[in-house]
């Protein structure tokens, strides 16, 4: 690419993508999709159309999207609905509290439990850590023991507010990037919402399910309570806590 943008000039490359998001890069797309590829495309250009048009479409068809991660592992993943309108660079995806990072997609379809893919991640970054930082040695070991938890329905509903308090405090503590990198997947909106939703039908006795992201919560676990502040802080509907912690919590092998 360089010599071409030697031989055609800047204007030429910055006529690519929009204002403080010029030229072209290289996107990965990846995950359930027909035909994962490497592509270099305009800055800016939709998610959805690098899906359908290198990646062959997600298997089952767009309809059978239910999130994608799009810049990265470590990057905050989008709900089906937010991928429709999502532009591909910087300015676009932070919008929706996300980043393009090195614009590697994660196409995840509904067949595929969300939280499990978290802690898979978390796993990554558990092994990756050098140990030399207290906050990251420690907290992605208990964060990856967590995510585990909610997998398989052994955790507590205590513990949705532990995860995302753990994340915070490893995030700007630590002297390298992989830290953050392991916090800021955890503290998904939508991760959230899954979390503390699979947290309350684990707690109410009710099957474990596969969640898709944009679930809303049943209205009987809505309240005002004031102390669950981790769904306020990010826009999330809250849930009754107190019935939480007085429900039977259920065990799974
Ligand atoms: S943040 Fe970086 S330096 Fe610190 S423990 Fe983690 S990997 Fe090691």
């Amino acid at each position: 690419m360089v010599p071409t943008i030697i031989r055609r000039g800047p204007s030429w490359f910055s006529s690519f993508g929009r204002d403080g998001n010029k030229g072209t890069k290289l996107y990965n797309v990846g995950g359930n999709v027909n035909n994962p590829c490497t592509v270099e495309e305009e800055m800016g250009v939709p998610m959805k159309y690098l899906i359908e048009k290198h990646g062959g479409g997600v298997k089952g068809g767009w309809d059978n999207l239910q999130a994608v991660i799009p810049g990265g592992v470590s990057v905050p993943m989008l709900t089906a609905e937010m991928c429709n309108d999502a532009l591909m660079d910087f300015d676009g995806l932070r919008v929706y509290k996300s980043a393009l990072g090195t614009g590697s997609m994660t196409v995840i379809d509904k067949s595929q439990d969300p939280i499990a893919v978290v802690a898979r991640i978390s796993s990554f970054f558990k092994h990756e850590s050098c140990g030399q930082c207290t906050p990251c040695r420690e907290g992605c070991m208990w964060m990856y023991n967590i995510l585990q938890r909610f997998t398989v329905g052994n955790a507590s509903p205590g513990e949705i507010d532990m995860l995302e308090e753990i994340s915070r405090q490893i995030e700007g503590h630590t002297i390298c990037a992989l830290g953050d990198a392991a916090a800021w997947p955890v503290q998904v909106t939508q991760l959230s919402l899954a979390v503390s939703t699979r947290a309350a039908l684990f707690a109410f006795g009710l099957p474990p399910p596969l969640l898709p992201l944009s679930l809303p919560l049943p209205s009987s676990f809505l309240s005002q309570d004031p102390l669950a502040t981790r769904a306020q802080r990010y826009g999330c509907v809250s849930w009754q806590t107190d019935s939480l912690a007085r429900a039977p919590r259920v065990h799974r092998a």
